[in-house]
């Protein structure tokens, strides 16, 4: 907590800004949603499980969405900025089509999950790709320009892109927009990260007039915690080996010890070194076993959802992997191993979230949340309420709330605020 607290100074300070690690980026959003936003608006959602599209309509306290799925091809996730810019244009079109919106110029909210150096609402430079992806030519330039230019070269769809944002923030404002003391977003999903309320005269890398509030909004890019080795004392050689292998080595390794990206392979990492030991499955394993990325996260949150003794998901989990010569005291071991990773994962949120708590020094807090490995982890919950109990200052009032559908409604609800603030100032 001490060096997390550290890093997060640093990251706010002009001095010491450029080197820092954890990034803590100001979002350019400072009103949050006060509940009068309407109308009909677009969101993408990109950097999660999904790509998304969405049409959102927002009328006084009500939500209506219509969304879509499309799929992104690892060619593309790791292909050319253009090929992916395209391809999202493309998945837009084909969607404000089929929505007969496709004339009507909508504000569109676009939610990008992935560390972003902003300088507007709708100016965003990609400072570093995560999770799979890895397109080239996309580091350091702005992406809201490269999604108009994009549309541009498609010629047939009308857009006004109103805001980029994270889905922290979005996970944020929608939490706000139904309770007012959210101060906090956090996401425990394919990837990790928070964002929260500072005070603006903190926040010296801020350089914008502001509304009124007093405060920013900073993205703390939190994932990236430990790239310069202040984790080492408690990573492990699962860590290093998951690290390792992945496509963004020796970045992120505060999020690697955390999200659903990474939390089934890290188990799996175990499981192959004890049976290689001959302390699990009598030594014998399978093809399976041995593949990298084939026991997935969901399969952790499936064996902990067990009643305690009984092993019928595991069972199933076992045979799917070839592993029918399971023994029940392999299954009491193999139970054991995903406690400790998803528990590890659920303390080290936790360290961070109090952190920030004691940090802003608010007497109640709502922390909002979303993000796969909170959403279906039986246990994620409660294990984050007891570790922030025991490391927030005692004083601080705090619970976690679910967020609907973060960084879809998010991205309505900021491109909604936006479109509010510029009627506003022109009567
Ligand atoms: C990205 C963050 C994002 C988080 C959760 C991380 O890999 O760097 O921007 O908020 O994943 O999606
Ligand atoms: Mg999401």
């Amino acid at each position: 907590m001490e060096v997390f607290l550290d890093n997060v100074n640093k990251g706010l300070k002009k001095q010491t800004h450029s080197e820092s690690i954890v990034k803590c980026f100001p979002t350019y959003v400072q009103d949050l949603p006060n509940g009068t936003e309407t109308g009909k608006f677009l969101a993408l959602d990109l950097g999660g499980t999904n790509f998304r599209v969405l049409l959102i309509e927002l009328s006084h306290e009500h939500f209506e969405m219509k969304s879509k799925i499309f799929a992104i091809p690892q060619h593309i996730m790791l292909g050319s900025g253009e090929q992916l810019f395209d391809h999202i244009a493309e998945c837009l079109a084909i969607f404000v089509k089929e929505e007969k919106v496709a004339d009507q110029r909508l504000p569109l909210g676009f939610t990008f999950s992935f560390p972003l150096s902003q300088k507007g609402l709708t100016i965003g430079y990609l400072e570093r790709w995560t999770k799979g992806f890895n397109c080239s030519n996309v580091v350091g330039n702005d992406v809201v320009q490269m999604l108009n230019e994009a549309i541009d070269r498609r010629g047939d769809v009308e857009i006004e892109i109103c805001a980029i944002l994270n889905d922290t923030t979005g996970t944020l404002m929608s939490c706000a927009w139904k309770n007012r003391s959210t101060r906090i977003g956090l996401i425990v999903g394919t990837g990790s990260n928070t964002c929260y309320v500072e005070k603006q005269e903190n926040a010296e890398t801020w350089n914008d007039v502001n509304m009124g509030s007093g405060n920013v909004l900073i993205n703390s890019e939190w994932g990236a915690f430990g790239d310069d080795g202040a984790l080492d004392f408690v990573r492990t050689e699962y860590d290093e080996d998951i690290d390792r292998n992945s496509v963004n080595p020796t970045k992120q390794k505060h999020e690697k010890m955390i999200s659903g990206m990474y939390m089934g392979e890290l188990v799996r990492l175990a499981l192959e070194r004890f049976t290689k030991e001959g302390l699990l499955f009598g030594g014998k394993g399978s093809d399976m076993l041995f593949e990298r990325g084939r026991f997935y996260t969901k399969y952790v949150s499936e064996i902990e959802s067990d009643a305690p003794g009984v092993f019928n998901n595991l069972r199933e989990i076992c045979e799917e992997l070839g592993l029918k010569h399971a023994t029940e005291q392999d299954y009491i071991n193999i139970r054991y191993i995903c406690e400790c990773i998803s528990r590890r994962s659920a303390h080290l949120v936790s360290a961070g979230l109090a952190t920030l708590l004691n940090k802003m020094g608010e007497k109640k807090v709502t922390i909002g949340i979303d993000g796969s490995v909170y959403r279906f982890h039986p246990h994620f919950h409660n294990l984050m309420m007891e570790k922030i109990k025991e490391l927030a200052d005692p004083s601080i009032e705090f619970d976690l709330m679910l967020s609907e559908d973060g960084s879809g409604r998010g991205a309505a609800l900021v491109a909604a605020v936006a479109a509010r603030l510029q009627k506003e100032k022109k009567p």
